[in-house]
């Protein structure tokens, strides 16, 4: 893996569609309006038809204070989850590659002015050994994680996915043979070569925050003589990675930093932007709240903090809105809070977390956090099979599937695939045939009990005929021999 210090791109070239659309005037007049309740019952009965709805419906919806009404925004987010997304909740891991960072964004452990930091960058041994653990652990999708960096170009980036797949694990009982199937990135914003040299190393999605769409904030925390300085450039950046072939990508807004109810309406507009040029929105909406990290003075940086209720209204409000998105829900929140979430909106979550670089240990080691080691501080660590025990306890299937990308649903693709309820008919069986992959390899006897036992009841919901046959045969290959990997 190549460390090639190359000259940075510059950052003039934007897409075709690089035009500020975060009106601000307009989104905070629209969240002074009071309406009737009459109006809110019609917006939510939009959005049971599944129908994306407007930044000027989405203020309605934040704007909408009574109890009762707020009631039933959570049932119909509650409803939609169903419909959409059954009742899977799919896994990752992130896995953190390097902390050098040329930006000094306020809120980041990472940012170069923090001297605390202890920096580093993994070795291919070292990359090699934690993706090895993460494997062992059971999980089969991650999600790569880089500072912005003169060393983290897009061939560096782009090597680094390269190596992540290349890796295997050989399960010790089973003799199976398993490898991340689904690579995603978060990293900084890269100009069109760029985002050409990521997707050719077959990333899944590229994941980038615009941490607050508000101006003046945004200027604020990070300084403008740093790359992360420049707004219109990171604004576009899902545009421009879209633009060269890289159609799944993530938003995400870091919540704390502005009013919570304006970065939801931006998050709405940069959807309904993406998908007016494109055809295509966003695959995942993130809603970090920022967690203390080491050198950040949290309460000078967190000036808009947003209190639980909030928080959890926010993201059934979003449930409404952009029902098609993938919403995650990452372990920098407390168990409480997630477990909460799983149910009326979040489809996707992180376990076993680790976000120190080269965190993930042999198993059975106790893990401390370690601020000065790592971004921030985690608020849920749960191991993986504790989470999924948990899950599986209440009645949710924990999902470990990478089909759809790896089949060619993305993007457009995969809206046309997402629409017509198709989802439930791959995704429910591909959720049954991974978590019997986990079942089989990775899951403590408490969880196999808990899990053949979901099997059970999941299988028999499954209408009678040739795919339920199919399915029976897949489970029944992968709990009897080192078959794997056998997907819709
Ligand atoms: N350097 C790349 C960038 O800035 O896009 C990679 C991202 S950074 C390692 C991943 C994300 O972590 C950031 O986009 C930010 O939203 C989030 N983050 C940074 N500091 C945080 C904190 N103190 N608490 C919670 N999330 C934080
Ligand atoms: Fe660097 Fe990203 Fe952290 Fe900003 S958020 S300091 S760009 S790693």
């Amino acid at each position: 893996m190549s460390i090639a210090t190359l000259a940075l791109p510059d950052m003039t070239r934007l897409s075709g569609s690089g035009i500020d659309f975060v009106d601000e005037p307009l989104f905070e007049n629209l969240l002074t309006q009071k309406t009737g309740s009459g109006q809110i019952k019609e917006i939510i009965a939009k959005s049971k038809n599944k129908e994306a709805l407007t930044v000027e419906e989405t203020a309605v919806l934040l704007n909408a204070d009574e109890p009762e009404l707020i009631e039933q925004i959570f049932d119909t987010a509650r409803q939609l989850k169903k419909d959409v997304y059954g009742n899977r909740i799919v896994f990752f891991a992130p896995i953190y590659v390097g902390n050098l960072c040329m930006n000094d964004c306020e809120y980041c452990g990472f940012r170069r002015s923090n001297t605390e930091q202890v920096r580093r960058t993994l070795s291919v041994d070292e990359l090699q050994t934690q993706i090895r653990r993460m494997l062992a652990m059971g999980h089969k999708r991650t999600m790569a994680v880089f500072g912005e960096h003169r060393n983290y170009g897009p061939e560096y980036i782009a090597d680094t996915v390269r190596e992540i797949y290349r890796v295997e694990y050989k399960h010790p009982k089973s003799g199976s043979i398993s490898s991340m199937r689904r690579v995603n990135i978060n990293a900084a914003p890269l100009s069109h070569e760029g985002y050409k040299i990521v997707k050719n190393a077959g990333i899944g999605t590229y994941q980038v925050f615009q941490e607050t769409y508000h101006h003046a904030t945004y200027r604020r925390i990070h300084p403008q003589d740093t790359r992360k300085g420049n707004f219109m450039w990171r604004l576009d950046s899902p545009a421009r990675s879209i633009e060269s072939g890289c159609d799944d990508v993530g938003l995400g807004a870091l919540f704390g930093l502005a009013n919570w109810k304006f970065e939801v309406l931006s998050l709405v507009a940069h959807a309904a932007h993406l998908m007016k040029h494109y055809n295509v929105g966003p695959h995942t909406i993130s809603f970090p709240r920022i967690r203390p990290a080491s050198g950040v003075k949290i309460e000078e940086v967190a000036k808009n903090d947003v209190a639980d209720a909030d928080f959890l209204r926010m993201i059934a409000i979003l449930r409404l809105s952009v029902p098609y998105t993938g919403l995650i829900v990452t372990a920098r929140e407390p168990a409480a809070i997630r477990d909460a979430a799983l149910g009326f909106g979040v489809s996707q979550v992180d376990a076993g977390t680790s976000i120190e670089i080269g965190g993930y240990r042999e198993p059975g080691t106790v893990q401390q956090q370690a601020l000065n080691r790592e971004q921030f501080h985690i608020g849920d660590e749960r191991p993986l099979d504790e989470m999924i025990r948990h899950l599986l306890n209440n009645k949710h299937i924990p999902s470990f599937c990478t089909a759809c990308y790896r089949l060619g649903r993305t993007g457009e693709v995969f809206m046309e695939y997402a629409k017509p309820g198709f989802i439930q008919n791959m995704c429910t069986p591909n959720a049954l045939t991974t978590l019997q992959e986990y079942l089989s390899d990775f899951a403590s006897p408490e969880t196999k009990a808990a899990g053949e036992q979901l099997l059970r009841e999941e299988i028999a919901k499954l209408p009678e005929g040739k795919h339920k046959d199919s399915i029976l045969d897949r489970i029944k290959r992968i709990a009897e021999t080192d078959e794997r990997d056998l997907y819709f």
